[in-house]
């Protein structure tokens, strides 16, 4: 295993725009990549969990002081309930209490759950001040932390409370993924995975013959992995920063996902980045019963998937029901005027939109999973 460079993926969004680095031993370097970024910053607030801020924090917080940074931080509970509307009070008034300016950056130190809290928080608070993000997922490496999209989760459905708030610089620190969960890391492979099957067919095969070692550990191809996924998303994102169209290709396998997300309570009984594999394996095989997509291709997305040790069908040891799954999607946040957009393939790395798909088709590929 040889050890990386960092590699900078610039996100191109005019005045907004930003970098991304990524690669081994990123968190020691915070302080001046910080004082790079948001010119001024004297002082800086760090928000993050228990899990994370107990292996990572000290070293941040190390990072900043001997760049001149005085900082403060801010611990929430590990996990989804976080991003509620009562923690992001507790923070919004930790963060004036610790006498926050226009210029002083929050920074998320931790998954999405910390990036998506810390990033909305950061959008509102003095009417929005500098947000940094350093995502210790790998989810959140190639999602989240990217992109501007910061929310909390209402009693009527996840995410519903948010703003678009681009972060001015994302630090994707290879190493702490070393002390991620691997039932994580591989949550995160869905999503990364995803980036091939949507624009990327060289990088799907890429991902065929190395998802096993990257998983495994392998720095390199982690540093790879994830620049190649943050430079396809910073595209897309580039292109419709509020996705107005071809951002919600990035939605692929996230329709038939989140309907299974609803279906078991967004817990533990099935991470997102697992909905989205059985998700993407779901929008190939319609795609296949529609007659877009080869066969041969829909079988390849489930047999790496499964490959790799993510779940590519739902769990036959529960009772799902096609009808409840179904009402699940036609309420989803995207459904526009009684239409659900699916995200579809001609192939993998061919994605499309297509809001006309018949919903007996949804039902067949939705049955052929449960039985
Ligand atoms: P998470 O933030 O809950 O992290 C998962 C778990 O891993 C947590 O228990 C956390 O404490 C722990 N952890 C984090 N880093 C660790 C590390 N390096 N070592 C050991 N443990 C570590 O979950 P996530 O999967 O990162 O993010 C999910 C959230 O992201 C969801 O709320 C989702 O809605 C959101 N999301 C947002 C966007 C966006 O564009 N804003 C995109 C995708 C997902
Ligand atoms: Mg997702």
């Amino acid at each position: 295993m040889s050890t990386p460079a960092a590699v900078t993926v610039p996100v191109a969004l005019g005045e907004r725009r930003y970098d991304i680095h990524i690669g081994p031993g990123l968190l020691d370097r915070a302080g001046d990549l910080l004082r790079a970024a948001v010119p001024g910053a004297r002082r800086a607030i760090v928000v993050s969990d228990e899990t994370v801020a107990a292996l990572y924090l000290e070293r941040v917080r190390t990072a900043l002081t001997s760049a001149g940074v005085e900082t403060g931080a801010h611990i929430v509970p590990a996990g989804e309930a976080s991003k509620s509307l009562s923690r992001l009070e507790d923070l919004l008034e930790a963060l004036l209490g610790f006498g926050l300016e226009r210029g002083t950056p929050v920074i998320a130190l931790g998954g999405g759950v910390v990036g998506d809290l810390a990033g909305f928080a950061a959008a509102v608070a003095l009417r929005g001040v500098p947000f940094v993000q350093i995502p210790t997922t790998l989810l959140a490496q190639v999602d989240s932390s990217v992109g501007g999209k910061t929310a909390v989760n209402s009693r009527h459905g996840k995410n519903l409370i948010g703003a678009f708030h681009q972060p001015r610089l994302v630090l994707a620190d290879t190493d702490t993924l070393d002390t991620l969960p691997r039932r994580e890391l591989r949550a995160g492979y869905a999503e990364t995975a995803k980036y091939g099957l949507i624009g990327d067919a060289a990088f799907w095969d890429w991902l065929e013959a190395h998802g096993t070692a990257l998983l495994d550990g392998d720095a390199a191809l982690r540093t790879e992995a994830i620049a190649t996924s943050c430079r396809a998303k910073a595209a897309v994102v580039a292109a419709d920063e509020r996705e107005a169209g071809q951002r919600a290709l990035l939605n692929l396998g996230h329709t038939f996902g989140h309907a299974l997300e609803a279906e078991t309570g967004y817990g533990d009984a099935l991470l997102h980045g697992e909905a989205v594999a059985i998700g993407m394996v779901m929008a190939f095989d319609l795609s296949h019963r529609l007659g877009l997509c080869p066969g041969q291709d829909a079988e390849r997305v489930r047999r790496h998937l499964a490959a790799v040790g993510l779940p590519v069908r739902p769990d036959p040891a529960r009772t799902w029901d096609v009808e409840r799954l179904l009402g699940h999607m036609a309420r989803d946040k995207k459904v526009k005027d009684g239409r659900i957009t699916f995200v579809l393939a001609r192939g993998i790395g061919r994605a499309h939109l297509q809001d006309d798909v018949p919903a007996d088709a949804v039902r067949s590929t939705l049955a052929a999973s449960l039985t």
